[in-house]
């Protein structure tokens, strides 16, 4: 596929604080909460009022930050980042928060999400005569910004962030103000949040309870938000576009115990399992949830469906993502050691097997393989998401068509490829009444992998050959 078309993906996690005496450590426990988000780097920069400093490293936030010293990274404000790499920008220098030096400023940016026209405004940089270092979306964003000012304000931001299609949430830090601005659609989370007087500012709502914060309020879509010591000031960068939060949020990226626009994921997880279990019942025993992302989704299903829900998986919780292996032999063999059935739960039971999505059907044949080989009769998967048959173009790393199992199977022939006795998704409607709650807050969802519907840039898409059976 085209790299237009689906972009460096930065499925990350930020975090941001202003005006706390311990801003750096701080930064180190938001970013340690939202690990979920990314465990191939991580990084700070620290702002001790003359200066900008960073820290970071590739791997896990403990790794990176098992040689710093707090009392070395002093000062009262700064941005974090944790991040997921894609193939080919596993490296050192697109670690963020990037720090950009001038002979005017130092500047540090760090962001979720992904600016699908970044290749072509890379490309026009260059032909000017700019040079980029990093794959990042954000040196192009900065580069723009410095076209239009040599100082970071709210007029040179808006600027360059009009000459960006995407999703995004974004931090940015000056030795004198923290911004944090969002996509016009507001399809990727980013929470404001009260600590005593220091204002946070983080992807998920999670990072807040883990240093004792308060959530204050959403970042708006199209809003780009400056805090510094006058306080907050909002401004519009964008049309307000209508609000199309990431619905994969809800059903596999976020912690169940994070609000992201004002709704728990864990409730709406529980709220797609009973819909999943109203549309799509199974004759079995027990339920059993696929851990952990799967396990709120499994409860409501068992509750509406009336069947015990028992633990017939569990998982060794020392071992990383399967996602994140970078061949399929080693994501086999990452799922083999990672998870493990409970015998004497499943043996001779007719087991529903809830998870939360697939992508490529790795996950779900080897947990249906490791059902039947502990004895379970039958092993009906029940799925409470839609089939994921396009490619996210907004940040999160979904793969190309080619390894979408849904885009290239029926259900039937996915049923037996995975070796369930059946296979049921839950609907693109059923998704949506476990997520909206509120319509003006919600407007709607991004279902875009699930629909082909993209609310951002739709005519660049690619059509879908037939569907093999
Ligand atoms: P697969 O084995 O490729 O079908 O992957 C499906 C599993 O990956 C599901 O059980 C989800 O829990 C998880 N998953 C879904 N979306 C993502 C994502 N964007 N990144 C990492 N893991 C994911
Ligand atoms: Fe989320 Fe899917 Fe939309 Fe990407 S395409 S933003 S993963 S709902």
């Amino acid at each position: 596929m085209h790299a237009e078309q689906k972009g460096i993906n930065e499925e990350c996690g930020i975090f941001g604080v202003w005006d706390h005496p311990r801003a750096a450590e701080l930064t180190y426990y938001g970013l340690h909460s939202m690990q979920h988000r990314g465990q191939d780097g991580a990084g700070l920069v620290v702002n001790s009022g003359r200066r900008l400093r960073a820290h970071k490293g590739l791997g896990l936030v403990n790794d990176v930050f098992q040689d710093a010293s707090f009392q070395e990274l002093t000062g009262s404000a700064a941005i974090g980042h944790v991040r997921n790499a894609t193939e080919g920008s596993h490296t050192y220098e697109n670690v963020q928060p990037l720090l950009f030096q001038s002979q005017t400023e130092s500047m540090a940016l760090a962001h979720n999400g992904n600016l699908i026209n970044a290749d072509s405004l890379r490309t026009e940089l260059e032909h000017e005569g700019s040079i980029l270092q990093t794959s990042s979306d954000m040196e192009v964003l900065a580069h723009l910004m410095k076209k239009s000012s040599m100082e970071t304000n709210e007029t040179s931001i808006a600027d360059a962030l009009n000459q960006t299609t995407g999703a995004y949430g974004i931090l940015m830090m000056t030795d004198d103000t923290l911004y944090a601005a969002l996509d016009p659609n507001g399809i990727r989370p980013l929470s404001i949040g009260r600590l005593g007087d220091a204002y946070v500012v983080a992807s998920e709502s999670c990072a807040f309870d883990q240093i004792g914060a308060v959530f204050e309020r959403d970042v708006l879509p199209g809003e780009l938000v400056a805090i510094n010591d006058d306080g907050v000031q909002s401004s519009r960068f964008a049309i307000r576009g209508q609000r199309k939060m990431c619905s994969m949020e809800y059903v596999y990226l976020s912690r169940p115990d994070s609000d992201v626009n004002t709704v728990n994921v864990h409730a709406s997880r529980k709220q797609m399992g009973k819909e999943l279990a109203k549309e799509s019942p199974a004759n079995a025993d027990i339920v059993v949830g696929v851990p952990d992302s799967s396990i709120s989704a499994a409860i409501g299903f068992a509750e509406a469906s009336g069947l015990p829900y028992e633990m017939g998986i569990i998982k060794n919780r020392y071992v990383g993502r399967t996602f994140i292996q970078p061949t399929q032999d080693l994501r086999e063999q990452g799922v083999k050691m990672k998870l493990a059935p409970v015998r004497g739960m499943v043996a001779g039971k007719r087991v529903v097997m809830v998870d939360d999505s697939i992508v490529r059907g790795t996950t779900s044949k080897r947990i249906v393989d490791m059902l039947k080989h502990a004895g379970a009769s039958e092993v009906h998967v029940r799925i409470a998401s839609p089939p994921i048959q396009h490619p996210c173009w907004y940040g999160i790393d979904m793969s190309t068509y080619r390894e979408l199992i849904a885009a290239n199977y029926t259900l039937e022939a996915i049923g037996e490829l995975i070796g369930a006795n059946s296979l049921g998704f839950l609907s693109e409607p059923g998704l949506e009444k476990a997520i909206v709650k509120d319509k003006s807050l919600h407007q709607g969802i991004c279902t875009a992998c699930m629909t082909g519907d993209y609310p951002v840039a739709k005519g660049a898409e690619r059509v879908l050959t037939h569907k093999r059976s």
